[in-house]
């Protein structure tokens, strides 16, 4: 038997629930319904500038109220940062990460020269293989991982097809930064490591975070999960759907009187076909949505179609 199928929604609680989150949340809910498998519900945290407590209550409250529920508890990221850490610790013990002494000066001349010769790798490498004992003192360092050298990092993307980088186009990125804190690249590897979650459905925006993501799972031995990277949505004019555009929070949908079945409804169909059926009951829409129908193209907000789809219900 297969191993069950484990998605996850982890968004990043610094504003309301936007409507493009409201889909990939759907998108991993009926995955995980479909298959019989569990849906986990992750508030990425980490970034204590950025999070609110507003902002999670916005995201708990836009889910219930489009009937998106989710398994277990609720996983704060934040209170896994001592597991993170230790993550890190054991890719530098085992020689797969190393601590990095650059200066922000020496950064940004490695900025400024990657960015004359036209590489878009930033860091040279220059602590990768230096002796610690070199370690400026009073300096706090940060862990980077050893990414590979040469050859290619590919992603077998579900709805992308077959995606391949140049490893030496790909950083050594950053595990730990130097007050000790995990970066995020490290974060959602070890919780969808630990949750183990089987499919990771999320944004094309993260497309290329896979591939460096792929290098701590490929380092700590641990098998990569399947990915799906749903294009954004755009506004009717082809843009990247923003503020004028119109409203972008679940939120202000609710407020204007949209019902949840309807956005629902309309957010399911937003970049998924399913040959000419437009309305779909919550059991006709698990039993029908498959990733592998989700276009490789931007889908296109239609208001006049979601106010048509609201007629409905
Ligand atoms: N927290 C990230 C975001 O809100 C998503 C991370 C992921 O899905 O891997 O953009």
């Amino acid at each position: 038997m297969s191993e069950p199928v484990v998605t996850r929604f982890a968004p990043s609680p610094t504003g309301f629930l936007h409507i493009g989150g409201a889909r990939t949340a759907l998108f991993n809910w009926l995955y995980a319904r479909a298959k019989g498998g569990r849906m986990l519900l992750r508030i990425e945290d980490t970034d204590r500038e950025r999070s609110t407590q507003a902002a999670i209550d916005a995201i708990l409250d836009g889910l219930s109220w489009l009937g998106i529920d989710w398994d277990g508890e609720t996983i704060y990221q934040f209170a896994r940062a001592q597991r993170h850490r230790e993550v890190a610790e054991a890719l530098l013990a085992a020689g797969r990460a190393y601590r990095c002494y650059a200066s922000p000066e020496e950064l940004a001349e490695m900025r400024e020269t990657a960015r004359r010769e036209g590489r878009s790798k930033l860091y040279d490498g220059r602590w990768r293989d230096r002796d610690p004992a070199e370690a400026p003192e009073g300096v706090k360092p940060v862990i980077r991982l050893k990414a590979p050298l040469d050859g290619e990092t590919v992603i077998e993307d579900l709805v992308q097809g077959r995606v391949a980088w140049q490893n030496k186009d790909l950083d050594d990125l950053v595990l730990l930064r130097s007050d000790g804190t995990p970066t995020y690249m490290l974060a959602v590897v070890v919780d969808d490591h630990d949750m183990a979650v089987t499919h990771v459905i999320r944004g094309d925006d993260h497309l290329t975070n896979a591939a460096r993501q792929k290098h701590i799972y490929d380092a700590m031995g641990w098998s990569v999960p399947a990915f799906a990277h749903i294009p954004l949505i755009h506004g009717p004019d082809g843009a990247k759907l923003s503020k004028r555009h119109g409203a972008l929070g679940v939120d202000a949908y609710r407020a204007m009187g949209y019902l949840p079945a309807a956005l629902r409804n309309y957010l399911v169909r937003l970049g998924w076909s399913h040959g000419d059926q437009e309305i779909f009951s919550t059991e006709e829409m698990i039993a029908a949505f498959d990733v592998a129908r989700i276009g490789r193209s931007a889908a296109r907000f239609d208001f006049a179609k979601l106010e048509s789809l609201n007629g409905h219900y």
